[in-house]
């Protein structure tokens, strides 16, 4: 039987950075290999955050890439590949080609499982892949399973399985209330999310326990796993806990997430970026556009360069009509207006003004 590989990949983005910290501090145990896939085109900063996390894990974070016999930078060889037509939300073919690819090549068939860096205080699930040799493990939520674990765990059709499971585990009392809810059927006034979280209040350690004994008796790489340290763990890190865990580590926060100040008719206001990614990633808002004209004029140049042949990074709006000065000045004030609204009713933090698509995208490329 092959042995489980655990894996780590660094976006170059904050929560998995601090993910790969937060597991080499807690559980020394794992043996991780820690992976990155490099488009070619992220900022410096990232790089160099790679850099500084490599010195303090003390380990080789593995370089992966979409294109290794090419003589061109990894997104310029497929950009080749696919006529110059731009990648956009609907045409990812990006992400597939840079990330999942070069990623599931690097596992193969082998069991995994792959740490992702999810935070407590967001909901998403972070899709990585579909392969079924490849099990995600969410280590700053409260529920550390992924979705197709929980539903296929807690369906109605497994249920008299998951009482007798329970009934198996070594708990010193046996809870009424917990056998109750494993009974209750899902249905449309009991969700699975409804069913999951009052399991969850009941006790995490004991609901752990409970998955990693149902997956015992399934295909999941943890099946064959006699221990598995994360079963013992209640911690929830949420944004704060990601920007603590880089400042204190000494990795330090990626440049491009700090605040820089502007100001427009009298009004002054602060712009970054709001997450990982290429620098030309069409993902980020028309705000971080700007803050690239201005903060790194020539990789918006750049940016610019690739917009041929009618293909744009941004739908209708080609990047050289962005940078006049008026709508310079319009999105600036656009941006002012948002954030006075946001400032008002919602979080401190400017990046999550600024993402607040951050569910958009994806794990491989921005966590
Ligand atoms: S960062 Fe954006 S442009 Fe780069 S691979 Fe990811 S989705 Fe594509």
């Amino acid at each position: 039987m092959k042995k489980v590989r655990h894996v780590l990949g660094i976006s170059g983005g904050k929560d998995s950075a601090a993910l790969a910290i937060y597991m080499k501090d807690n559980y020394p145990e794992l043996d991780i290999e820690y992976y990155t896939a490099d488009t070619g085109k992220e900022l410096d900063e990232t790089y160099k955050l790679i850099d500084n996390l490599e010195v303090y894990l003390g380990k080789k974070i593995i370089r992966l890439t979409g294109a290794p016999n090419s003589p061109e930078l990894p997104f310029d060889h497929f950009l080749k590949m696919y006529g110059g037509y731009l990648p956009s939300s609907n045409a990812r073919w990006c992400t597939k080609n840079l990330k999942l690819a070069p990623f599931e090549k690097f596992v193969g068939n082998d069991p995994v499982v792959s740490y992702v860096g999810i935070r407590g205080d967001e909901d998403r699930e972070g899709y990585i892949s579909k392969k079924s040799n490849i099990q995600s493990i969410f280590p700053f939520r409260r529920n550390i399973w992924s979705e197709d674990v929980i539903s296929r765990m807690l369906a109605n059709s497994n249920i008299s399985a998951t009482l007798a499971l329970y009934g198996t585990l070594e708990q010193s009392s046996k809870s009424d209330r917990y056998i109750e809810l494993l009974k209750t059927p899902l249905s449309t006034i009991f969700t699975l999310s409804q069913k999951l979280n009052q399991l969850l209040d009941l006790g995490v350690k004991e609901f752990n326990r409970l998955v990693f004994a149902f997956l015992k008796n399934s295909q999941y790489p943890l099946a064959t796993e006699e221990y598995f340290p994360l079963v013992n763990s209640e911690d929830i890190l949420i944004r704060k806990d990601i920007f603590n865990i880089l400042e204190t580590s000494g990795v330090g926060v990626p440049e491009y997430y700090k605040e820089i100040e502007f100001e427009i008719n009298g009004k002054s206001s602060t712009y970054a970026r709001s997450r990982s990614g290429c620098f030309f990633c069409f993902y980020q808002q028309k705000i971080e556009w700007v803050w690239l004209y201005e903060q790194h004029t020539e990789l918006f140049l750049k940016a610019m360069e690739y917009e041929k042949d009618g293909y744009t990074w941004i739908q209708d709006e080609p990047l050289s009509d962005l940078i006049k000065p008026e709508r310079v000045q319009q999105i600036k004030e656009e941006y002012i207006k948002r954030t006075d609204r946001k400032n008002k009713t919602q979080s401190p933090y400017l990046l999550d003004i600024l993402s607040e698509a951050e569910g958009e995208g994806c794990a491989s490329c921005f966590i």
